[in-house]
């Protein structure tokens, strides 16, 4: 890179935030880090801001920005209060970067407006593209954004892709842990405990990530933006457990050649990637040790166990307003199931009823999607008080 790159990390107290902290600060010779922002964790990014000495830092919630103290702020950083700074600073012409690292939907406007301006976008809300795919792809090759990604699918399928040309690629295989019941009885499925279902085998997340994880609602939202993001058809598009969390993903070539990236499960190399892309340097993501035994295991999905796949695969192939409705009712089910008002297996279950019960559109506007996300909570909290 020929100079430094300023960043915005945007959702800067999440488990991705964090993750990009100890990137930016280990590469402090090349990027740095311009802008924080956190939701309702005001003592957690009042801390960030006080080490990294942030330009900006956003509040987003008004309420927690009040009940906090804000005395021992850097005299340089400047408090901002409230979401609409987010898409303010996006635009920015002092941010290179945007590090899309807000949970869920509330994702969405930020990312679209750092897209909008024309920036690098590290992407990890997988939330915009599940949403909004087809628009935001357009969207960025109108502005020149660059979008990389940070999911480490998408990473691993970006970095094999190097290995070919677009036009040669026959397969996208995405690697999937499993998660923590890939062997549970399927009848003490819907029996697991909130605790449970948040112990992930190999990755230390977010909590609406980790309960993903474990339905594989995670993987049909991959599979999803895998499809808006290397334009591929749903039918290129595979999924493989593969319990070890070493090959991130695989690209199959039309001559048969596959190409697979591998590494320790650890967020900070897909981030680094996404921020130093083309560029490969030295950071602080775990190495392989080749020198212990080690074991790489596949095997096919039950989709009996994980009737997310199919809902995945099935918005994938519908386009339009699939995605919002799925992506929607997969946010305020998984709530529901953290506060103890579903059981596990009604996750997937009632995200297929509201797939099912809403009238599809092929061609929504950025409006119409934001309206049928909030449709899909209502339903969801509707069929769940019922
Ligand atoms: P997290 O819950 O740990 O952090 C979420 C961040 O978003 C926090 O900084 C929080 O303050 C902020 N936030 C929450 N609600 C908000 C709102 N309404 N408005 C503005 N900001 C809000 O989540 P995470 O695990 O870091 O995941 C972040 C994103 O990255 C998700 O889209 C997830 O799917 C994706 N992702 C995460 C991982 C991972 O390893 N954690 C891997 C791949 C993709
Ligand atoms: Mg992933």
């Amino acid at each position: 890179m020929s100079r430094i790159q300023s960043i915005a990390v945007f959702g800067s107290t999440g488990s991705i935030g964090q993750n990009t902290l100890a990137v930016a600060t280990a590469l402090r010779s090349e990027l740095r880090i311009v802008a924080l922002s956190a939701h309702r964790g005001t003592a957690q990014a009042l801390a960030q801001a006080r080490q990294i000495l942030p330009r900006w830092l956003v509040i987003t919630d008004q309420e927690a920005a009040r009940a906090q103290d804000w005395s021992s702020l850097p005299p340089q950083t400047e408090l901002l209060v409230g979401p609409e700074h987010l898409e303010e600073l996006a635009a920015h012409p002092e941010i290179d970067c945007v590090v899309a690292a807000i949970v869920g939907s509330a994702g969405l406007p930020s990312t679209w407006g750092a897209i909008s301006a024309g920036k690098r976008v590290a992407l990890a809300n997988k939330e915009t593209l599940v949403m909004a795919g087809p628009l935001v792809m357009e969207l960025a090759r109108q502005t020149g954004a660059a979008l990389l990604p940070v999911d480490s699918e998408h990473s691993a399928i970006f970095q094999a892709m190097q290995a070919g040309r677009p036009h040669e690629v026959a397969r996208l295989i995405l690697t999937a842990s499993g998660g923590p019941f890939r062997n549970l009885p399927l009848d003490e499925l819907a029996r697991v405990t909130v605790d449970q279902a948040l112990c992930h085998p190999n990755w230390s997340m977010g909590k609406k990530i980790t309960i993903d994880s474990a339905t594989m609602l995670n993987k049909a939202l991959e599979i999803i933006e895998a499809r808006w993001l290397f334009g591929v058809s749903p039918a290129q598009i595979e999924v493989v457990v593969h319990p070890q969390s070493v090959i991130h993903s695989l690209v199959e070539f039309c001559d048969g050649g596959v190409m697979a990236q591998l590494s320790p499960p650890d967020m900070k190399l897909p981030i680094q990637y996404a921020l130093t892309y083309p560029a490969r340097v030295p950071g602080p993501a775990k190495k392989m040790n080749w020198q212990t035994a080690c074991q790489l295991d596949f095997s096919p999905v039950d989709t009996r166990r994980f009737p997310a796949i199919e809902l995945g695969f099935e918005a994938a192939r519908a386009g339009g307003t699939a995605g919002a409705v799925l992506n929607a009712a997969n946010e305020a089910a998984v709530a529901e199931f953290l506060a103890g008002e579903i059981p596990f297996t009604e996750i997937a279950a009632v995200c297929r009823r509201v797939l099912n019960a809403h009238t599809f559109e092929s061609q929504p506007t950025l409006e119409r999607l934001l309206a049928v996300d909030r449709w899909a909570r209502q339903e969801v909290t509707a069929r769940v008080c019922s």
